[in-house]
């Protein structure tokens, strides 16, 4: 039996907004015996969020609190800046040390350094704990003992680390205390399409809607690639507020086939990024090839605009960038390809995009989304060669063959066939005409030559490509 400690614990959830396989809250429920649970609603990170990762993360705490009530206890909200908000919580409720999931981002480790400081002041004890990657960063090593800056390699080591164990949830009496209101979301929280439990936020939703990711991830190698439809997991936002743990879903997914071991394979991802940039913060600013500084980017403020907005006149492009603007989500082979087309066609700084998708995304995520970001860059570790570009047009034509993907998101087009709805510049007069697009009127010329872009694109890339 642990031995129980009468004072509480505040457990200070952040981004691991679930009771179950949550490491912070096990420890403290079986070390204390009465627990806290609080989330500080932070100005800082609430007005950089769009609305839906608001929306969202407002409807996982609402579902969470409900989950705490269950247990005859309260989620406490407080507004504020948790530098503040932490020792004034602990002070004011006798709490003796204050657990949390431990996150790589550099804003989450200087704010919690900040309130680890403030804290052993006052001798209340911080526990920190990895619940929210399946390896905490460190754990995964070559054989030199250091991280690995190549994805395969890394991937080896990670699948055949051994879990760290987690401790076991105990029983502490969950209290009760009076906090600030939870606003009410301003947007649906979750997308369309979803029924029953899965349609509900929260921990318990989440794990429903694990259930048929998993029924269906037998498939995922064959169709992962295809946006037009449900061929990924789309968890992304349940792994980012934490609804599911990394290691729930590595555990139901399992491996027993391919498309099974796919699946599990991009967790290693989500792991490596975070990894790395634990390892170097200064990722999210600075390329990790550091000849890459010296690019000069261009300042095409209405290329970016019309990027933003989905009006390239590239249908794949503008497809993916109105799903995003519409659903606050994006398909992964459509976030390589938009990106890429920032990056090189329009020759806008990788962080300039990097920012916009964090603002937007549902599920962003600073480690996931930098290291994303300066892989399409080609500025980051194990990324593509500087100067293998996406073509957009080919992408659409091989993964959304049929068109399905520009037509949902692009009805304008959706008169043209299978081949112009790829490229409708090149189709003729009367195709248009009989599609009802003039462009340039119902939809744009393209805003960039493809081929002429490209080529400026390696003359950036190839200036500066020798390290100084
Ligand atoms: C430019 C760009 C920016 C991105 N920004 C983010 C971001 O902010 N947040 C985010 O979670 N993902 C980001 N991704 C990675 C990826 O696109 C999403 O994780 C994925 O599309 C989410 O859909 P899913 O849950 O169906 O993924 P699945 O394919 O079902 O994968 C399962 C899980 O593995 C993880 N994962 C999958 N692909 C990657 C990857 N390439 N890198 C890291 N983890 C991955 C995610 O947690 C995902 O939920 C970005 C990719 C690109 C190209």
């Amino acid at each position: 039996m642990p031995i129980l400690t009468d004072a509480p614990a505040v457990v200070w959830f952040r981004r691991d907004l679930r009771l179950d396989d949550n490491p912070a809250w096990a420890a403290a429920t079986s070390s204390h015996a009465s627990v806290l649970a609080l989330f500080v609603l932070d100005p800082r990170l609430l007005d950089r969020s769009g609305p839906a990762r608001r929306s969202r993360l407002l409807a996982d705490l609402a579902a969470l609190r409900a989950r705490l009530r269950s247990l005859g206890g309260e989620l406490l909200v407080r507004h504020g800046d948790p530098r503040a908000v932490i020792p004034e919580v602990v002070a004011s409720h006798g709490a003796t040390a204050v657990h949390v999931n431990l996150d790589v981002s550099p804003f989450a480790t200087d704010r919690d350094l900040a309130v680890q400081r403030r804290l052993a002041e006052h001798a209340v004890a911080w526990h920190g704990h990895w619940g929210t990657l399946v390896h905490r960063p460190g754990a995964v090593r070559t054989a030199a003992g250091g991280l690995s800056q190549v994805f395969t390699p890394f991937h080896r080591v990670w699948a055949r680390t051994a879990w760290e164990p987690w401790p076991e949830p105990g029983e502490a009496r969950v209290l009760a205390a009076e906090g600030d209101p939870l606003p009410v979301p301003e947007s649906s929280p979750l997308g369309d399409g979803l029924t029953g439990d899965a349609a509900q936020p929260g921990e318990q939703g989440a794990f429903a809607r694990l259930l048929l990711a998993a029924a269906r991830a037998d498939r995922y190698d064959d169709e992962r690639n295809t946006p037009s439809i449900q061929g990924t997991s789309e968890l992304s936002a349940d792994l980012k507020f934490g609804t599911l743990s990394a290691r729930t879903v590595a555990r139901v997914v399992g491996e027993s086939t391919p498309g099974r071991a796919a699946l599990v394979r991009q967790l290693a991802w989500r792991d490596w990024y975070a990894h790395l940039l634990h390892a170097t913060p200064t990722l999210v600013r600075a390329p990790m090839k550091p000849q890459f500084e010296a690019i000069e980017w261009l300042d095409d403020d209405e290329g970016f605009l019309a990027w933003t907005e989905g009006r390239t006149g590239i249908p794949f492009v503008d497809a993916g960038m109105r799903q995003l603007r519409d659903t606050g989500w994006m398909h992964n082979r459509v976030r390589m390809v938009t990106a890429s087309f920032l990056v090189k066609n329009l020759l806008v700084d990788w962080r300039r995009g990097e920012r916009h998708f964090r603002h937007v995304l549902v599920d962003a995520d600073t480690p996931q989304n930098v290291g994303n970001w300066q892989w399409v860059a080609g500025t980051g570790p194990d990324a593509s060669p500087y100067n293998r570009i996406f073509n957009p047009v080919l992408q659409g034509q091989r993964f959304d063959p049929d068109g399905a993907y520009i037509r949902r998101w692009v009805p304008e087009l959706s008169g043209l066939d299978d081949t112009a709805i790829h490229e409708p510049w090149a189709a003729g007069p009367l195709e248009l005409a009989a599609a009802g697009i003039t462009l340039g009127v119902e939809y744009p010329q393209p805003i960039v030559d493809l081929r002429a872009s490209r080529q400026r694109a390696l003359a950036a890339y190839e200036a500066v490509r020798t390290p100084r």
